[in-house]
């Protein structure tokens, strides 16, 4: 498809799923749907939100020391994910960790006006418009939602990244990558935005809840020494195929502001996770998105989780 048609396509997808998510989603209140960023809380203990990646998996599987779940969903006009993958999220949260209160808050904030995004932007997209912090015996966990690629995907090797995890409360999602690879819900095709949206959103998660050997210690090896932190159990939601390359390979490492460095441990690749998709809806399993196999439960269960 030529560029132009596509980002034709992609606007009238977004201008679509836009106003289609904004009404299904009218019972969950945004706290800031008016466009202009939220300015981020003046003296708010950040400390424990700048940890890595896997840090706080205990907190987020046991109940010791939070027993809430604050998600905010940061995102442009028109990349706000559907309430469908939002419900399925919560269904993920609660299947595995003892949290029962999971409260989700919607920040819209202006677009960065970028073609592509580094980790560094996006870490510093993050310092600038995240309004959700730890408090008290709530935890949060902050969710960007991106409408620009990844500056590390490679379109003669076709490569696109679908989501990366980069601290112990932080993770991004390309939602534009996102709705170029997966038809509208409404379109009847067998993969849709929301299998490709809960699925991105379920496996990072699984990383913040410290998957593979990531902050959660294996009760049995099974992770793939081909792709470290990931699942070398076939079907598993944290498995190796979902994503291509290592973080070092692709690149995806950045020097913040302060000079700390900044890695994904995950970059979690488009075509891979299409394709895995389309053989398990071929395949009828009964669910397209894949599940954590009884391995990775293990590790949850033994580092605080259900
Ligand atoms: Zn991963
Ligand atoms: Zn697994």
């Amino acid at each position: 498809m030529k560029k132009k048609n596509l980002f034709l396509l992609l606007v009238l997808l977004g201008l679509f799923i836009g106003c289609s998510s904004d009404s299904d989603t009218s019972e969950i209140p945004p706290n800031s749907g008016t466009g202009t960023p939220a300015p981020p809380p003046p003296n708010v203990d950040r400390s424990g939100n700048l940890l890595a990646t896997g840090a706080s998996a205990n907190d987020l599987l046991a109940n010791t020391n939070f027993d809430r779940i604050q998600v905010e969903i940061a995102h442009q006009p028109g990349f706000r994910p559907t309430a469908e993958t939002i419900s399925n999220f919560q269904d993920f949260v609660r299947l595995h960790s003892f949290k029962e209160d999971i409260e989700i808050i919607f920040n819209q904030f202006p677009s960065p006006n970028q073609e592509t995004l580094t980790l560094q932007q996006i870490d510093s997209l993050e310092q600038a418009n995240r309004t959700a912090f730890n408090n008290g015996r709530t935890l949060a966990v902050y969710i960007y939602f991106a409408n620009a690629p990844s500056d590390e995907d490679d379109e003669e090797e076709s490569t696109v990244t679908l989501g990366a995890v980069f601290r112990n409360t932080s993770m991004v999602i390309f939602e534009s990558t996102i709705r170029e690879l997966a038809p509208p819900d409404n379109s009847g095709a067998p993969v849709t935005l929301t299998d490709v949206e809960t699925a991105t959103l379920n496996h990072e998660f699984g990383h913040l809840f410290g998957l593979v050997n990531l902050g959660t210690e294996p009760i049995n090896d099974h992770e793939d020494m081909d792709a470290p932190n990931h699942c070398n159990v076939p079907g598993c939601l944290m498995q190796a195929r979902l994503e291509f390359g290592s973080p070092a390979a692709r690149g995806l490492v950045a020097l913040t502001e302060k000079g700390e460095t900044l890695s994904s441990a995950c970059t979690l690749d488009g075509n891979a996770l299409m394709k895995i998709l389309q053989d398990r809806t071929l395949a009828r399993t009964s669910d397209v998105v894949p599940l954590l196999d009884d391995e990775c439960i293990l590790d949850l269960q033994g580092n605080g989780g259900r």
